[in-house]
């Protein structure tokens, strides 16, 4: 099986299940899990903060983020597309009484900081109270620029807000801003981190912020059932896709490039390959028959997802020769 679905599928290395078997455990709920501990400690570090939580998933990264920004009839300001407004069941909404304020996104992906200007909410007891504004990068596929994110700071701190960033892939932002993460992390006051896409491990993401914040973030962890007992097990493999992750990421945007630029020759396709900046392509069937090239190609053992458009994902354990396959098989699709 050739999977395009998402990054998120990825299966564990070798290297990954040996430490796994043999990571030092204890009960994290007593702070007693050694391989956990250490990739918390090593995160902070890693990600230039004071302090990091291991998570169960990125949902549950950002839930905590907001919950721990936020109190109730509190509000956080988002992308229309955020994922922590869209895809995550409303969580924030549902579980912390936190409103979320979404904002259309830009095409570039960004929220345009003077729309975001008018949507702060003036101090008066009609409105609920605007502490917050949470970014995300990538943000489907696309990358926020360095410059858009130190004004992002600036705004915030002109206004008083704190800045949260769901950087489920801000690693691959990095590799294509062409910097350091913490080039992108150190403008914010929270960040989440999926280590489970295209970094490769099975489970678990980090949140990362100031000592008081991550405190806060615990309690909550335990409040929504994510105190985990001996997650070395989980940590052990997450500390070497933390590690390893980052060094290849830059394999996977080149085959989405090279898979970009092939898919955008064929006629009944629509795709700009200029928009593809990291892991994700977008392709638009002319036709509307995605769902039928979905159903051809998974007789191929190639998945991928239906939609208008297609999202191709490329990750570690797709090849450029696996790229090369999904190639035939879409142009066989289109002569048959
Ligand atoms: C995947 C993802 C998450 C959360 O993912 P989980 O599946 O809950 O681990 C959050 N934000 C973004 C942008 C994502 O892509």
């Amino acid at each position: 099986m050739i999977d395009f679905r998402s990054d998120t599928v990825t299966r564990p290395s070798r290297e990954m299940r040996d430490a796994m078997a043999r990571a030092e455990v204890g009960d994290d709920v007593y702070g007693d899990d050694p391989t956990v501990n250490g990739l918390q400690a090593f995160a902070a570090e890693r990600f230039g903060f004071e302090a990091a939580l291991f998570t169960a998933t990125g949902t549950q990264a950002n839930l905590l983020a907001i919950m721990s920004h936020c109190g109730r009839g509190d509000e956080y300001l988002c992308g229309q597309s955020a994922h922590n407004y869209r895809y995550e069941g409303g969580g924030a909404a549902v579980l912390g009484s936190v409103q979320p304020q979404p904002i259309e996104n830009e095409t570039d992906g960004s929220i345009c900081l003077d729309k975001a200007r008018a949507a702060i909410k003036a101090n008066d007891f009609h409105f609920a109270v605007t502490r917050l504004l949470s970014l995300e990068n990538t943000i489907g596929g696309k990358v926020l620029s360095l410059d858009y994110q130190r004004e992002a700071r600036a705004f915030c701190d002109e206004h008083g807000l704190l800045l949260h960033l769901d950087g489920a892939r801000v690693f691959n932002a990095a590799v294509n801003s062409n910097c350091d993460v913490t080039e992108i992390t150190r403008h914010y006051d929270s960040v989440s981190v999926c280590l489970s896409k295209g970094l490769g491990a099975p489970v678990g993401s980090l949140l990362l912020g100031s000592r008081s914040f991550i405190d806060r973030a615990t309690r909550l962890r335990k409040m929504v059932g994510g105190g985990m007992r001996q997650a070395g097990i989980l940590a052990a493999a997450a500390q070497i896709a933390l590690e390893q992750g980052p060094l290849r990421l830059h394999e996977d945007h080149d085959n989405a490039r090279y898979l970009s630029n092939a898919l955008s020759e064929l006629p009944q396709l629509e795709v700009n390959p200029a928009s593809t900046q990291t892991n994700i392509v977008y392709a638009r069937c002319k036709s509307g028959k995605s769902a039928q090239l979905r159903d051809y190609l998974a007789k191929q053992d190639i998945l991928i997802t239906a939609g208008d458009p297609i999202r191709l994902v490329t990750h570690l354990d797709v090849s450029r020769q696996d790229v090369e396959r999904l190639l035939d098989g879409v142009r066989r699709f289109y002569l048959a």
